[in-house]
């Protein structure tokens, strides 16, 4: 059946709708309207439900009542500002709920009064947090080792290029430490691939709790790790290796029933010369060079590259 209004019909179905309130109230989006000092002035049924504050509870309040922090209210500021469009950038940010529950919205702002004195911005809110859940899940399964939780050598080699590029710019070295288990293979053979596999996961939290926080520690291989020291001369980075040697040499790993086993570890240490060996590649490949001097002079040792 083909059912068509005439004008008249449409506009009383027009006054029905553009009741703004209505449509406000009805809407399937969370949505609020601030002010411009970010104070709520009106919320929506769904805003009241996402959130769990009644309007009485929020309303006159400023959005920091919604931010997971201060220091987030702060940061969000400058969302809160008008493009020369007139539009309000989209932005994904965490909110918090009555109940102190976080979660990811993506924000979308539409101004409702343009003047600067009396800035109405309407925003919605859609909850994003589960693709935010998955997409950080995703990003951490590529960027680290499941064994580890070190970072993989292909994130490794992402995080460095910029180490690198900013190290180049600022004239500032860095040094590389690259770290293999001694005798590894005779920890297999007498204990099993398992107790192996703590070994390295045993070392692995040395490597990770005995650095700096700005240091760069991956899983580059097997029972092999490579360590990137942003602003370390070779001497520091030489001390560093060495205290992990000790730690490691200290370490006892529960291998079964009473039996605990101590491993050592060689070290490789080589820093960047802007000169001669410009990328880090090089400096990695120097590093690898003195590990093996390492292995050949005696094991649980450390040995500086020197050019
Ligand atoms: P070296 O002192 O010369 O380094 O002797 P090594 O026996 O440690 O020799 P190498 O470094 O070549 O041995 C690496 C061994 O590590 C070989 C491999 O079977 C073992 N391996 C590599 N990845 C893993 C892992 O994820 N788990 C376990 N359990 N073993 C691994
Ligand atoms: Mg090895
Ligand atoms: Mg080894």
């Amino acid at each position: 059946m083909n059912v068509e209004l005439s004008k008249n019909e449409v506009k009383i179905y027009e006054e029905i709708i553009f009741d703004d309130n209505l449509l406000f109230e009805l809407n399937a989006i969370p949505q609020m309207v601030v002010n411009k000092d970010r104070v709520i002035v009106r919320v929506n049924k769904k805003f009241t439900k996402l959130f769990g504050y009644s309007s009485e509870e929020i309303l006159g309040k400023q959005t920091a009542k919604l931010t997971p922090s201060l220091e987030k209210f702060k940061e969000y500021a400058q969302y809160f500002v008008q493009t020369k469009e007139g539009i309000i950038k989209s932005e994904e940010l965490e909110y918090k709920k009555k109940d102190g529950t976080l979660f990811w919205v993506k924000l979308e702002g539409n101004p409702i009064n343009k003047s600067t004195d009396e800035l109405l911005i309407l925003w919605s809110f859609i909850d994003i947090t589960k693709e935010v859940y998955y997409r950080k899940e995703l990003e951490l399964l590529a960027s680290t080792d499941p064994m580890t939780k070190l970072y993989n050598r292909r994130y490794f080699s992402e995080l460095a290029t910029t180490v690198v590029q900013l190290a180049k710019r600022s004239g500032l070295v860095y040094s590389v430490i690259m770290v293999d288990i001694d005798k590894f293979k005779r920890i297999n053979d007498a204990y099993g691939h398992k107790v192996g596999d703590e070994v390295i996961i045993a070392l692995a939290k040395v490597l990770k709790c005995n650095g700096r926080k700005s240091d760069i520690v991956s899983r580059w291989g097997g029972e092999e790790f490579v360590i990137l020291l942003p602003q370390t001369k070779l001497d520091g980075a030489a001390e560093i290796a060495e205290k992990l040697r000790k730690n490691v040499e200290r370490l006892q790993v529960f291998a079964g029933e009473d039996n605990k086993i101590s491993f050592t570890i060689s070290l490789g240490v080589a820093t960047v010369n802007f000169e001669d060996c410009p990328d880090v590649e090089a400096v990695i490949n120097n590093a690898d060079k003195a590990l093996y001097v390492a292995k050949e002079s005696g094991r649980n040792r450390v040995e500086i590259f020197q050019l």
